[in-house]
């Protein structure tokens, strides 16, 4: 069975004085049956991994390279040296707005895993992609286009038009892409596919959880807005519990 996981992604948000809401939600993990991974903002990180407990803590992206002449990026080592454990890669906000190809998040899924890190893989589809019947397609392809070799990685389906924009899919929309999705992993990995956690992602809140997480293969969330305020989180964190 894939692991039930509530993923945080905080994105540019968040400073010092946030650290006392990670305490809340790392309080909360300690009680969850299930996996929960918070990735604050880099210079959080270090603080975040040392007060955490089981919540893991992961970063929000990272170079393909181990080391080198890359100014303002950071590598998979250097998370993994915060006592990071998961990295968010090919996240829309990085596809769109940096180009990263599929291609290259491959790169950066190799080099995770390389460092001893989970890469949690963002795919999803835009708004005139839906409309125009190739969500399916679209999402397929970024799946076999990022995924490194190896089945140690956590997928999210992160419609594009649904994040931060208080729309959400279907439940038959939802089912279609994870049904999908799940059946290329088990194609690709074989019985490892099975037991890769497939999330769902894009304005997850406590008021529709419950109805996300009852959705067969959707193995938990990705939490944008909802996991700044642990007040938020956690109703997240305990529907997925009961789910
Ligand atoms: C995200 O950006 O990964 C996300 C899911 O954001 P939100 O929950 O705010 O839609």
């Amino acid at each position: 069975m894939p692991q039930k996981i509530a993923a945080g992604n905080w994105k540019m948000n968040g400073t010092q004085a946030s650290l006392s809401e990670i305490q809340a939600i790392a309080e909360a993990a300690q009680e969850s049956p299930c996996a929960t991974i918070l990735c604050p903002p880099a210079h959080l990180l270090h603080r975040a991994a040392s007060l955490a407990g089981p919540l893991a803590i992961g970063g929000q992206n990272c170079h393909h390279a181990p080391s080198g002449a890359f100014t303002g990026d950071i590598s998979a080592a250097q998370l993994a040296d915060c006592g990071a454990s998961y990295v968010i890669l090919g996240h829309s906000e990085r596809r769109e707005g940096y180009g990263e190809s599929d291609s290259l998040v491959r790169a950066k899924a190799q080099a995770a895993l390389q460092s001893g890190l989970t890469p949690i893989i963002c795919l999803g589809e835009s708004q005139e992609q839906r409309a125009a019947g190739q969500a399916l397609e679209v999402v397929l392809a970024q799946l076999s286009g990022s995924l490194p070799d190896d089945a140690r990685v956590i997928i999210a389906y992160e419609p594009i038009w649904a994040i931060g924009t208080g729309l959400v899919p279907t439940v038959a929309e939802i089912t279609e892409v994870h049904d999908a999705l799940r059946a290329q992993l088990h194609a690709i990995f074989g019985a490892a596919g099975q037991e890769i956690s497939i999330l769902y992602g894009g304005s997850v809140k406590p008021s529709n959880a419950q109805e996300i997480f009852a959705i067969t293969h959707v193995n938990g969330a990705l939490v944008g807005g909802a996991s700044l305020k642990a007040e938020d989180f956690l109703p997240i964190m305990r529907s997925l519990a009961e789910s």
